[in-house]
């Protein structure tokens, strides 16, 4: 493997900084200059909402009566709002809900338990959803940056290179949509009000700080608001941007964190997640535990397991007593492997002992369901496809893993 460049990192780093970082990182070139969308309610909490509304010279409790359709009914259309006036109604929603996300393409696969959605953005950037169905609940996967920087090898999206930052409405817009097709009973076998959402998609969410906490503060304020969603039921992703860390233990909020380990030792980690040149396993894994200390609630380290890359024995056991007693669950994820890729899953016997050392340290484990395996299933992959065929220059997708 590739020892890669430490990537300059601050969470709030403005989008012209992220622009150069993804040229840096030798990312695709979107075809449009990358731009922030529009104005969108998501963007707004309601106090907002409402000056945005008075400034458009319409009432102030219009934005609730619009805030309910798009939060509390999934409804995002004009022609279904009929309790407004239609001339209303019509310039309300051009200049507060206007078109985000436009889906290229839409696959199913699980037996219509797993549904992806490809998205183009206003300025042509593509990122992808994920909406998966169980008998006790439904949860969508998010992206939150069109492209990732971090440059993980073995990851589709890290290939693309970074694009720009999401916004908070682009964020939102997703689980919304994506509440919306599971509330028409869209996803086989599962409820239809969709409960979860983890930030595992496109991206790394920290890396877009400001806007991502903002999102969660949206799902998870009540209707009209919000969308009314349980922050215990949130989960937030990182690679490991230790600064961001910290500032997350301090919003305290209760989504759960997950890790992005894939390796317990500094030389394997520094190539198959190249900020760990930057933030090493011992500091990430310190913040990590803090924040389960100031939360109470346990950490999710996430390890992809890759064939003859960190599915030894000794690594497991390593990885059990750097564990062993923390407020943590290890939830291990068989690649997905792409064809002509290097990179591919362990065997299932790999599997097994890992776990079962894992366990033996006493360390909670288990593996992750693989979803969407049939329909290029984890993220990055649709994506990558897509700049393929449009000749983009996009690099082969690699197998990859949600963060
Ligand atoms: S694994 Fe996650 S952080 Fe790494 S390149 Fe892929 S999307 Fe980015």
């Amino acid at each position: 493997m590739t020892i890669l460049p430490v990537i300059p990192i601050s969470p709030d780093q403005p989008d012209s900084a992220v622009q150069a970082d993804s040229v840096q990182f030798g990312g695709v070139k979107p075809r449009r200059r990358p731009s922030m969308p529009p104005r969108h309610l998501a963007d707004l909490d309601l106090a907002a909402r409402k000056t945005a509304v008075t400034g458009l010279g319409e009432p102030a409790f219009r934005a609730k009566q619009l805030s309910t359709h798009y939060f509390g009914r999934l409804v995002r259309d004009a022609a279904s709002m009929t309790d407004l006036p239609s001339a209303v109604r019509d310039k309300l929603t051009t200049e507060l809900l206007p078109t985000l996300l436009t889906p290229i393409r839409e696959q199913a696969c699980d037996d219509g338990a797993t549904r992806k959605t490809l998205w183009r953005l206003h300025d042509g950037a593509l990122v992808e959803s994920v909406l998966m169905g169980y008998p006790d609940r439904v949860t969508a996967c998010v992206s939150s940056q069109a492209g990732c920087g971090m440059a993980c090898p073995f990851c589709a999206t890290g290939q693309q290179g970074l694009t720009r930052n999401l916004s908070v409405a682009e964020i939102v817009d997703q689980v919304v949509y994506l509440a919306g097709v599971a509330a028409s009973g869209a996803v086989t076998g599962s409820p239809p009000r969709l409960s979860r959402v983890v930030f595992m998609g496109m991206g790394e969410p920290l890396a877009n700080y400001p806007r991502v906490i903002e999102a969660v503060r949206r799902l998870t304020t009540p209707a009209p608001e919000g969308l009314g969603l349980s922050q215990r039921h949130i989960t937030v992703s990182t690679v490991g941007l230790v600064p961001a860390m910290r500032r997350l233990i301090a919003e305290q909020l209760s989504v759960t964190l997950a890790l992005s380990l894939h390796a317990p030792d500094d030389d394997l980690r520094d190539e198959l997640v190249p900020v760990n040149q930057r933030w090493k396993v011992a500091e990430v894994l310190d913040a990590a535990f803090d924040y389960a200390a100031q939360t109470g609630r346990r950490v999710s380290i996430e390890y992809a397991l890759i064939r003859d890359v960190n599915d030894q024995p000794w690594r497991a056991d390593l990885l059990g007593r750097l564990l062993h007693g923390k407020l943590a669950h290890v939830n291990l994820i068989p690649l997905n492997p792409t064809p002509g890729s290097k990179w591919d899953a362990s065997p299932k016997p790999v599997e097994r002992e890992f776990v079962r050392r894992l366990r033996e340290s006493g360390v909670s484990t288990t593996v992750r369901d693989t979803r969407g395996r049939e329909i290029d299933g984890a993220c990055g992959q649709l994506a990558a496809g897509e700049l393929t065929q449009a000749g983009a220059g996009g690099v082969a997708a690699d197998a990859e893993v949600a963060q």
